[in-house]
């Protein structure tokens, strides 16, 4: 079958029934997505930040898997993974776990409020910055910030917050015709993160617990518990990841996800024992391998941040 193409993500086929839609740097899909086919139905992990791009997916689902009902699971509360359930015909379930669905619930208002506040002068700075700047980079960086703040305002006005109509508690089982689908309940990026685990297969999509070749956002979640459940997903001998964000990847990129939050929590440790502030995080050199990763300067710093007042309230 020819696989559906969009600007907004590129699939690509993991196995029969299993495909993975990568985001597309200039397009609006910004997280991962995921179809799944079970046998009779299909579950796509996921929905991307904007309806346009959801659309897409929605599309290419049906495409792929024509006869099958659909089932939506929401990895966590974070914009850019829920804003395209709305899409999604009102008879297609959508799950989530009971914190992420109450998450969505109280957070999406004020997310949007804050946005509409602040980003059109972020877009401003960052297209000022662009014109500016000459390290290639750098230049990658901020086109992909403009690009996701755009998507962000150009989907605002269209937006209908539709909320997981099926929430769980603990591992969630699919015994399907075709395959078995495992959704696991871990934390660490948030509250609540799944992982849609595929055992015969040997495939996870990883929600945002893991980011390959880019940086990840800490700053709303634990990093003690995230390292945990690196630890417990390394166990499952993996062969295929996908993550939030970035390329499909390999079990060695859950190593390097628990190297990239320990060398930052010693970062941020040794700036507290030194007596520097907070402020001086953007002073801070990326350490290697990280230093080539995408969205150095603002991810980065923020994680800094944050683990520099985790170090200090566990140091007082
Ligand atoms: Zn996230």
């Amino acid at each position: 079958m020819r696989i559906p193409e969009s600007k907004h993500f590129q699939l690509q086929r993991l196995a029969d029934g299993v495909y993975a839609a990568i985001a597309s740097e200039r397009g609006y899909a910004i997280c991962n997505a995921g179809i799944v086919d079970t046998g009779g139905r299909t579950i796509v992990f996921d929905t991307f930040i904007s309806p346009d791009a959801a659309k897409e997916l929605l599309r290419a689902t049906k495409r792929l898997t024509p006869q099958n009902a659909i089932r939506v699971v929401n990895s966590h509360y974070h914009n850019d993974h829920i804003r395209g359930n709305q899409v999604f015909p009102s008879d297609v379930d959508i799950l989530s776990t009971a914190t992420t669905r109450e998450e969505i619930a109280h957070k999406e208002p004020e997310v949007i409020k804050w946005e509409k506040r602040n980003i059109p002068k972020a877009i401003a700075d960052a297209k000022s910055k662009l014109n500016l700047e000459k390290d290639p980079k750098r230049l990658r960086d901020l086109a992909f910030s403009v690009v996701y703040y755009k998507a962000i305002m150009e989907s605002h006005p269209k937006l209908r917050m539709r909320l997981p109509n099926i929430t769980f508690k603990g591992n969630l089982m699919i015994h399907g015709t075709r395959r078995e689908v495992q959704l696991l309940p871990l934390t660490g990026h948030t509250a609540s993160d799944i992982v849609l685990y595929l055992p015969d297969e040997r495939i996870a999509f990883m929600g945002d617990l893991l980011f390959v070749n880019m940086h990840p956002y800490l700053a709303s979640g634990s990093p003690e518990r995230w390292k945990k459940s690196l630890s417990k997903i390394g166990k499952l001998g993996l062969q295929t990841l996908v993550p939030g964000h970035g390329p499909v990847g390999q079990s060695s990129d859950l190593s390097l996800m628990f190297q990239y939050i320990q060398s930052l929590e010693t970062i941020a440790r040794n700036m507290v024992k030194m007596g520097m502030p907070a402020k001086e995080a953007h002073l801070q050199p990326v350490p290697q391998p990280f230093d080539t990763w995408m969205m150095s300067e603002d991810h980065f710093i923020a994680n800094l941040e944050f683990l520099y007042k985790e170090a200090s309230q566990k140091g007082s």
